[in-house]
């Protein structure tokens, strides 16, 4: 019967709405922190699509307090039971140090020292002299994947069950990668079998 179509549609419909209100997780229950980075399509790089995930993105993917705030709320209060961490080659991140990009801020007149970094918390402010450490620039995009699965692991505010993994997408290539398995090393040069022969 017709009817019978049209009042399961509508139940979905309302289902998909009332969501948060409903206690309904994501359906693959699943939280993401990714690099903004253009050329990092997260839905692809996962093979995920609309629905399936929570979705944070901040410059380098990396693991800061608002990161922290969403992990939190997802995973204690939304259902989520599974975090990946995906970073991504020729990151922004590893163009410049923190000290350089705050002497440039410096040059055009903010106060890197005094600045609210979040206007609305006035309360929230950096020691001096930390500011460069803020911005969270990085150097190598192996060893800053490995570290933001563990700061994850190591937040109190996270519970111990959820699955954590990070994967590094390879914008040369648009594929995905584990940390620190460079097929494309392996399949050009002997380098890597010898490197782990002689060690
Ligand atoms: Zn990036």
């Amino acid at each position: 019967m017709l009817h019978q179509q049209i009042d399961q549609k509508l139940s979905e419909k309302k289902a998909w709405a009332l969501r948060r209100q409903l206690g309904i997780p994501n359906n693959k229950r699943l939280w993401v922190l990714a690099c903004m980075d253009e050329r990092l399509p997260v839905e692809k790089a996962l093979g995920i699509n609309e629905g399936d995930a929570h979705i944070f993105r901040n410059a380098g993917g990396l693991v800061t307090d608002d990161a922290i705030r969403s992990a939190m709320l997802t995973t204690q209060f939304f259902g989520t039971k599974e975090i990946i961490v995906l970073n991504h080659t020729e990151c922004g991140m590893m163009t410049a140090s923190g000290d350089f990009l705050s002497e440039v801020l410096h040059q055009k007149g903010i106060d890197v020292d005094r600045v609210n970094i979040d206007p609305s918390l006035p309360e929230l402010q950096l020691p001096k002299g930390f500011f460069s450490k803020w911005i969270k620039t990085f150097t190598d995009v192996d060893a800053i994947c490995v570290k933001q699965v563990e700061l994850l692991r190591n937040s109190p505010l996270i519970p111990e069950d959820v699955v954590i993994n990070g994967y590094i997408w390879q914008v040369e290539s648009m594929s995905l990668r584990r940390p620190y398995e460079r097929l494309s090393q392996k399949v050009n040069t002997s380098e890597e079998m010898e490197r782990h022969t002689t060690n």
